[in-house]
């Protein structure tokens, strides 16, 4: 299969920088798609030298949170799963020289492919977490640089460890992982200020033209209607309560909150 690649986003971000956040965004839409994507980290074949991932549970959610924030301009929801085990393999790690060769993305997502790490759902989007990206050399801990096909599933990042700590660096996670999920969904460079889509990073915003592109991808799944789930939930909740006074107030709540917005 002949699949385009772009090598992406090669950001960097000094530790110092002050912690305010910085995603330049348009307006959020009504949540009405989603996109899945499992993400697979790969380690030392003997187990060792794990690529980083996202930080702890409170970074990461900042990072998720993040991209969230961005996809939610075309009113699309981005939704994390982790494959448990890594998968240690030096070659998607590191590959055999350096830079790497691009081509090393077809590479790694056809070894996956033929080891079974794939996820089963071919519309859920496979993110390789690596020390080399593909097309890269070695890049330092401040920084985070991916490759990702166009309109085709498959993403590598390099999520530098130390941007985890402290929340400019969190969103240059979020802001080149974003990126990496717009190739997916066939989305190509663009030199737009302050665009989502320029190569080197300035910006998250997405146009209209680039959000109807998004949105049209096969990996942008439609979220069902609300109105069959408004109706679950009506009668979850009385059943719920009628059943269950002991119930906590909080346990309540939630199972009350209110559908997403209509179409
Ligand atoms: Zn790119």
């Amino acid at each position: 299969m002949h699949r385009v690649f772009f090598h992406c986003l090669l950001l960097f971000v000094l530790a110092a920088t002050p912690a305010a956040a910085t995603l330049i965004l348009n307006g959020a839409q009504p949540i009405t798609e989603r996109v899945t994507v499992q993400v697979i980290t790969t380690a030392a074949t003997n187990g060792t030298d794990a690529a980083p991932a996202f930080g702890n549970a409170t970074q990461q959610s900042a990072i998720f949170g993040g991209i969230n924030a961005i996809w939610a301009q075309a009113g699309i929801d981005v939704q994390f799963k982790f494959r448990l085990a890594n998968w240690n393999n030096d070659f998607a790690l590191l590959g055999n020289i350096t830079p790497r060769s691009q081509d090393d993305l077809d590479t790694i997502v056809t070894n996956a492919s033929n080891a079974g790490l794939l996820d089963p759902n071919p519309l859920v989007i496979n993110l390789f977490l690596v020390r080399i990206v593909p097309g890269f050399s070695q890049t330092s801990d401040n920084t985070s640089n991916g490759l990702a096909f166009v309109d085709d599933n498959g993403i590598t990042l390099w999520a530098g460890p130390n941007l985890v700590s402290f929340a400019n660096g969190r969103d240059v996670i979020a802001s080149v992982l974003a990126h990496e999920i717009g190739h997916n969904l066939n989305l190509d460079h663009i030199t737009a200020t302050e665009n989502l889509m320029q190569s080197s990073g300035g910006g998250e915003r997405l146009n209209a033209s680039q959000i109807a592109l998004a949105r049209a991808s096969a990996f942008s799944v439609p979220i069902p209607e609300p109105r069959t789930l408004t109706l679950l939930l009506v009668v979850l909740t009385s059943a719920a309560a009628s059943r269950s006074v002991a119930r906590s107030p909080q346990i309540f709540r939630k199972s009350a909150i209110p559908a997403r917005p209509m179409r």
